[in-house]
């Protein structure tokens, strides 16, 4: 039986998101599986278009606005187009994001530059925090200039400063909350607010666009287009894949943007894999529930550990009453049910190990090392929201493309440390870390 004639007594909306997001949308119009448990992988770099009439039909939809929604399955021709397993991750992307549409892209950066390029055009300006993403940085520093798209660096939570960097070419507000790897929150609503304020003097096509990176809370901890972003974008690389194995970045915005984006991945061809969005579709994202609600739980007890720890000075967790800006992380970092879900990331420095000229204090060195060298359940390395617990020290590592001064100016310290809390037993990572202490 066809599932979308089932006769259910609720309906599919009424289900929970932890539910829909493991049962996908029952159906699409953009491929029959209905006759498989799984959606299948689909692999081909090129369709076969069955008449010349078939094949024009297919260029002439293709990202084409005029075209009714409510047409039969898309024409696919080519992959870097469109096909049907992005299709079907794009589909739940944009139901958990709470969003129009999604699209999905290569990586992180990708969907990024899309983002900000599909909004902007030479002469253009984006007013972005100065501690973001290191390629992020690089993107918006060393990139986009060339193109006649500049940016100035404003801190967002500083409102006089932010007044002053806006100007009548700006079109895009970019900014991370929480940002990587302060774990400064951003007060999206607040940002909404002030935005809606110089727009209402601003004709259409002229008005500024808040995008958000949601990479380190996920759409299940946090919805920034709920918040009053016009835009959500993200690494699925980081919390959405969880296991690590794949890479992708994905948009999700307002449909009057969807043709236009859509026209700029064919072009700059950033497309993601097809095997890649079959991995987020049946790994990822129905397990991102539950790894997250766990990874919190963990996250609170690793917080608290290093917290109560004489060798620990500073801890950052949104999670933590005494995070400066509790009041905004109780607001927006809430999981679909509305539970306060404060993410799985905490940022801590060392006692009596800053050095006044910015640079890193041995025992920081060491104290990486150790784990590097004796803990069993944290590696050292990169990227975050894995299931394996992550440590790196974000100033020399994925931050190193930021200036000196700009890193000090914004809180980040040469010593600052960055753990993504994975799904081990929290104690065991808490006696990993202990011991690293012991011998920083
Ligand atoms: C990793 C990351 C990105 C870039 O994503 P890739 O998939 O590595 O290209 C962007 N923003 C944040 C906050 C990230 O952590």
């Amino acid at each position: 039986m066809n599932k979308e004639n089932m006769k259910r007594k609720k309906s599919k909306e009424e289900y929970r998101v932890r539910t829909h997001l493991i049962h996908g949308n029952f159906e699409t119009k953009n491929w029959d599986y209905d006759h498989h448990i799984n959606p299948p992988m689909s692999t081909s770099a090129m369709y076969r278009l069955s008449s010349a009439q078939r094949g024009a039909q297919g260029f002439f939809e293709f990202a084409n606005e005029t075209i009714d929604e409510t047409r039969d399955l898309p024409i696919y021709i080519y992959d870097r187009l469109e096909e049907p397993s992005r299709c079907m991750l794009e589909e739940n992307l944009a139901y958990a994001e709470r969003g129009e549409m999604c699209l999905t892209f290569a990586t992180g950066m990708a969907a990024i530059s899309a983002a900000v390029c599909s909004v902007c055009e030479q002469g253009h300006e984006i007013v972005a925090h100065p501690v973001t993403y290191g390629c992020t940085y690089s993107l918006f520093h060393n990139w986009l200039p060339r193109f006649g798209i500049k940016t100035r660096w404003a801190d967002v939570n500083d409102e006089a400063a932010l007044q002053e960097a806006i100007t009548p070419n700006t079109r895009v507000l970019y900014f991370e909350t929480p940002i990587n790897p302060t774990l400064t929150l951003v007060d999206i609503a607040a940002k909404r607010k002030l935005v809606d304020e110089i727009n209402a003097g601003r004709p259409a096509e002229q008005r500024i666009k808040i995008v958000v990176d949601n990479t380190f809370a996920t759409p299940y901890c946090q919805r920034p287009i709920e918040l009053g972003a016009d835009f959500s974008v993200q690494s699925l690389t980081k919390g959405i894949s969880g296991f690590g194995t794949d890479m992708g970045g994905a948009v999700v915005g307002p449909k009057s943007y969807y043709s236009k984006m859509l026209l700029y991945r064919k072009d700059f061809g950033g497309v993601l894999n097809p095997k890649s969005a079959w991995t987020f579709l049946v790994y990822g994202l129905p397990s991102l529930s539950t790894r997250f609600a766990n990874q919190i739980k963990s996250a609170y007890h690793v917080a608290k550990f290093l917290r109560d720890s004489p060798k620990v000075d500073k801890v950052l967790f949104p999670g933590f009453d005494e995070h400066p800006q509790y009041e905004v992380a109780k607001r927006q970092m809430r999981n679909p049910e509305g539970k306060f879900s404060p993410g799985s990331m905490i940022y801590f420095t060392l006692k009596d190990a800053e050095l006044t000229d910015g640079q890193q204090h041995p025992r920081v060195e060491r104290f990486i090392d150790y784990i590097a060298d004796h803990a069993y359940c944290i590696t050292l390395a990169v990227s975050l929201g894995y299931m394996k617990t992550l440590v790196e020290n974000a100033y020399s590592m994925t931050h190193a493309a930021m200036p000196a001064e700009e890193k000090l100016r914004m809180g980040m310290e040469p010593g600052g440390i960055r753990l993504s809390v994975g799904l081990e037993d929290w104690h065991d990572i808490t006696d990993d870390l202990r011991d690293a202490l012991e011998h920083a």
